[in-house]
């Protein structure tokens, strides 16, 4: 392809693309493809000769688009959202353009530069103390790929420091701290680094958060056994049911604990921190004075297009220390001289993408007052969802909605007031049936969760398109096949005599 071909065909890319978003709502939100169709479209072997771009791009439109889930599509309210953008595409898309490895200062200096500024640009506007921003000099922000990988390289930080300050450790004995409700982040840490994972357990009646005082006996007991915890990976808004550690209690058993480094796993809910009166439920002032380091994916809830994880740390050599690795073909002046960042040292890979181009084209284009509207307005739009749960004949909440999340499932009401109450395993037969229902349906999308046993369906909104007409929608849907579910429930409950327990 030479550069006029590539305008040619570069304008019919950007035409089809807004062709698909102009389309999107009418297309099923979940692909009905089945597993291995894309082999009966495409050949096993590449072509010997180089194809003609026009047939490239057509069976892009064929054979691709039909086997993609539509995450962008306003009724999509499974998982998390992955915000996208036409400023972040086109971030993205400029980015590629120039193809930079950006792994030194000297690389190419704006992709650092640009980097070092943005990440302050975003602590600022999410409320983050300055000690976690580039220009104190002693903190820092990166962009990683994911969240996942900016806990790798937090572990690996936290590791190294653990044992700078306790040589005679034995890594058997290191444990990393988690959740019954971490992210599986903290597991996989765990097996990359051949390291104990420990998931505290924590209680619905606490809404999943973790206490100081379920720390506080696990540290002590671990210390009697000779283990070493040595990062904790607190979580503010959980994926599962959007709960938030008690920040505050795990401040105070943290004192005792100065070794201990404590991550914060914002990856979802990081993005509310943006408006000010989300901060006070997910505990800004007490990470700001005490946290190691602090995750977001904007990428996630941020309206960046994947992939753009923020990690702030609040001492930059603790990630320098673990990770520098400088070959003569790697070192510079400047890096020699520590005048400049090199981002290579803070993360596992060398090379990286150009992110915080799409950062800071999403960031100027919505300026914070935009970005504030769109999260207000799926905050508000959950809780219109939610609101309609809580006055339900047949669904309850399992927890209190959490900013952009519900997590509900579906309930009989008793018969009488003196009706014994319906037992854990038949309720989530029922549920898992009213959830096979939603499943199956493509006009609109869901997922599934278990709190402590209890089989669940979450709704996360997100998606920049989504109205209240469809999260109307949502719940009409819902609550429709609640109604079938529990129909054919009570059917073969009764006939089998077995939903009650005394
Ligand atoms: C989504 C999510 C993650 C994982 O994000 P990746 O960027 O895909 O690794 C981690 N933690 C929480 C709380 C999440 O919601």
């Amino acid at each position: 392809m030479d550069i006029e071909q590539f305008r040619k065909a570069g304008y019919q890319a950007i035409d089809r693309i807004c062709d698909y978003y102009y389309s999107l709502q009418e297309r099923s939100v979940v692909s009905k493809v089945e597993p291995g169709y894309l082999r009966q479209h495409i050949p096993l072997e590449p072509p010997e000769k180089g194809e003609d771009f026009q047939a490239i791009a057509d069976d892009y439109q064929k054979f691709i688009l039909p086997g993609l889930t539509h995450w962008q599509h306003p009724s999509f309210f499974a998982y998390f959202p992955t915000a996208c953008t036409f400023e972040g595409m086109l971030g993205d898309l400029y980015a590629s353009s120039t193809c930079n490895p950006g792994f030194n200062w000297l690389a190419s200096p704006a992709c650092t530069e640009l980097e070092a500024i943005v990440m302050d640009w975003a602590a600022s506007f999410l409320g983050l103390s300055p000690a976690f921003t580039n220009a104190s000099g002693i903190g820092g922000g990166v962009i990683q790929t994911t969240a996942s990988d900016s806990v790798l390289a937090t572990v690996v930080a936290a590791r190294a420091r653990y044992q700078r300050e306790h040589p005679d450790v034995k890594l058997e004995d290191l444990v990393i701290y988690t959740t019954s409700q971490t992210h599986s982040l903290g597991s996989k840490a765990g097996l990359v680094f051949g390291v104990h994972v420990r998931a505290i357990d924590v209680d619905l009646d606490d809404q999943l958060s973790l206490r100081g005082e379920a720390l506080r006996n696990a540290l002590e007991e671990d210390a009697r056994i000779g283990r070493h915890p040595f990062i904790l990976i607190a979580t503010v808004g959980s994926t599962s049911s959007g709960a938030v550690d008690s920040i505050p209690e795990i401040r105070e058993v943290a004192k005792d604990y100065p070794s201990l480094w404590v991550h914060i796993d914002a990856a979802w809910a990081g993005s509310a921190l943006s408006c000010p009166e989300n901060r006070g439920v997910l505990h800004l002032e007490d990470f700001n004075a005490f946290a190691d380091s602090v995750c977001t994916n904007f990428h996630k809830w941020g309206l960046v297009n994947f992939d753009c994880s923020a990690l702030w740390v609040r001492n930059r050599k603790n990630l320098t220390e673990a990770l520098d690795i400088t070959p003569t073909y790697l070192r510079t002046k400047h890096g020699d001289a520590g005048t400049v960042i090199d981002y290579r040292n803070w993360h596992l890979s060398l090379g990286r993408r150009f992110r915080s181009l799409k950062l800071w084209f999403v960031l100027r284009g919505f300026g914070v007052e935009g970005f504030r509207t769109y999260i207000r307005r799926c905050i508000e739009l959950n809780n219109l969802f939610a609101q309609q749960v809580k006055t339900s004949e047949h669904l309850q909440l399992v927890t209190k909605p959490s900013l952009a999340l519900t997590v509900f499932r579906l309930i009989p009401r008793p018969v009488s007031p003196d009706q014994p109450k319906f037992s854990l395993g038949p309720l989530n037969e029922l549920n898992r049936i009213f959830f096979g229902r939603l499943s199956a349906r493509d006009d609109i999308m869901l997922t599934q969760t278990s709190l402590n046993g209890i089989f669940c369906v979450r709704l996360a909104v997100g998606a920049a398109r989504t109205t209240e007409e469809h999260v109307q929608q949502a719940y009409d849907i819902v609550s429709k096949e609640a109604k079938v579910a529990l129909e054919s429930w009570e059917q073969t409950a009764n006939t089998a005599g077995a939903i009650i327990v005394a």
